[in-house]
């Protein structure tokens, strides 16, 4: 039976939305996957006010989903498709609630974007470094909530490792402030852990203490061509060995990546002249000056070349360079979605096997389905690929994508196979969700799969948050 929404509706004046059209924007998924239902979607204001609408869903029974930016990839902020779901978006939960500069942290609610988190900490000359493509839209709830990663986790870790606190409503709303801006704090079990994760299969997020650094004086991105993946990963060893905390990213995008990314993004200039079957993209943020970081990074290039570990590169030497050096690699997925639909892979390999990793992988795709087109790239400084694939460039009528689609699951099979026989993860950066629920529970461990259920039923005993998301 349908609850009766009218005490709900009486408090929440204007921001519980129970119309089909109102409703329609928190329905769908980013990449228009997947599509649900829900009784309503609230638009609390305050901690208090996500408090009693947890209150009252677990009175009634309710499921709730919880909804940040509705950027995630995997599907966990779409409600499914029985209606009976109530989705609690944090949108309005926008306020900075301190900053303090002597401890180098800064307290955010949920619903701040992660872009104005880190307009907030430059406004206060500090450095908020997790950066990602969706950061204009996502939130910092989500970003905890899925443990986000993006560009420069080689250097500061990703959202777990900049968060020292976090406030969360329970499921059955009650309120936990565990805004502690602690670097050093073994007072018991790391709660603030269970939640980073959980893709709101735990409890709701209201705010967090972040972490803050310095901003960095300069930043040069340097393009390299090279030969293979091989060379890639010694190059990369030899900047972390030579360029120490100032390397703050390391990218990998193959050619068939970047010829998409000429082909789909008007003025898109490639920075060297001839072409190779993989590009490394360098980050270097220097604490001292721009004349510094150059010539850190040029050593470390020149003495690749003379090595043979590349065969070109360029170095950024103004703003607009190193942000069309950088949009070559943040575009790759965008111009391979223009292309027609993609059979995504965010894959984790220890670094140390990831040349090798991409090899078999290459080999194994193209002797079983050779009218692929294998588009991979990604944050190769973290051992975390996308390895994405795409219908032949000719195909495109409804039968094609018929037979596209008809390859998606043995497809994943034989990736995500091989990427556990190489002791990997089947998802990196975006979560199981829905996505990769199912397969999570062939990869993993019973006994992992038991200590998750035994935290899911401790901690949400009534399957009410966000039930169907990461484990079924
Ligand atoms: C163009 C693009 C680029 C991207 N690049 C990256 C990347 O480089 N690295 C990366 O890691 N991800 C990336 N993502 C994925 C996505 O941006 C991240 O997963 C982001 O952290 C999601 O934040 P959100 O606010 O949009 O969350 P949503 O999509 O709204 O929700 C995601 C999950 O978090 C839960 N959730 C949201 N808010 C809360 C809360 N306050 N409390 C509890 N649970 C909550 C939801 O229920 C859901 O399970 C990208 C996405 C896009 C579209």
């Amino acid at each position: 039976m349908t609850p009766d929404l009218g005490k709900l509706e009486s408090s929440f004046s204007g921001r519980l939305l129970t119309s089909a059209d109102d409703m329609q924007p928190f329905l769908t998924d980013w990449r228009r996957k997947w599509t649900g239902a829900a009784i309503a979607v609230a638009q609390p204001d305050t901690t208090d006010d996500v408090a009693a609408v947890m209150r009252w869903c677990h009175t009634h029974r309710v499921p709730v989903v919880p909804h940040g930016g509705n950027t995630g990839l995997s599907g966990a902020a779409t409600p499914d498709a029985s209606g009976e779901s109530l989705v609690l978006s944090t949108a309005r939960l926008k306020n900075i609630r301190k900053v303090d500069k002597a401890n180098d942290t800064i307290t955010v609610e949920a619903g701040v974007t992660l872009l104005d988190v880190q307009k907030a900490a430059r406004a206060e000359e500090r450095l908020f470094p997790l950066s990602l493509a969706a950061e204009g839209s996502c939130t910092i709830g989500g970003n905890l909530a899925t443990n986000a990663g993006g560009v420069q986790v080689l250097r500061y870790g990703n959202a777990r490792e900049l968060c020292l606190g976090l406030e969360v409503v329970t499921c059955d709303g009650r309120i936990w402030d565990g805004l502690r801006g602690l670097r050093k704090d073994n007072s018991g079990y790391s709660l603030r852990d269970l939640f980073i994760g959980a893709e709101g299969t735990l409890g709701i997020i209201t705010a967090a203490v972040l972490k803050l650094f310095p901003l960095p004086a300069a930043q040069v991105a340097a393009f390299a061509a090279v030969p293979t993946p091989a060379a890639a990963v010694e190059l990369l060893q030899r900047c972390q060995a030579k360029l120490g905390a100032s390397l703050t990213a390391f990218e990998l995008v193959g050619q068939e990546g970047l010829a998409l990314v000429e082909k789909h993004v008007s003025a898109t200039r490639r920075p060297l002249d001839d072409e190779s079957p993989w590009y490394v993209l360098i980050e270097v943020s220097d604490a001292e000056s721009e004349e510094h970081a150059r010539a850190a990074i040029e050593a470390v290039l020149m003495a690749s070349f003379e090595d043979e570990l590349i065969s070109d590169a360029a170095l950024s030497s103004s703003i607009s360079q190193f942000n069309e050096m950088w949009a070559l690699r943040e575009n790759v997925s965008e111009s391979q979605g223009a292309e027609g639909p993609t059979i995504k892979h965010d894959i984790a390999i220890p670094i140390s096997g990831l040349a090798k990793f991409i090899e078999q992988a290459h080999r194994d795709i193209a002797t079983r389905y050779p009218e692929l087109r294998q588009v991979v790239f990604g944050h190769l400084g973290d051992g975390n690929l996308h390895y994405n694939l795409s219908p032949p460039a000719q195909s495109g009528n409804g039968g094609d994508k018929q037979d596209f689609a008809a390859l998606e699951a043995p497809v994943n099979k034989l990736v995500h196979d091989l990427v556990v026989n190489y002791g990997g993860s089947i998802s990196a950066e975006h979560g199981l969700g829905v996505l990769r629920r199912d397969e999570a529970q062939r990869y993993k461990a019973s006994v992992e799969l038991d200590i998750m259920r035994a935290i899911k039923s401790a901690l949400d005993p009534f399957n009410l948050m966000n039930p169907g998301k990461v484990m079924s």
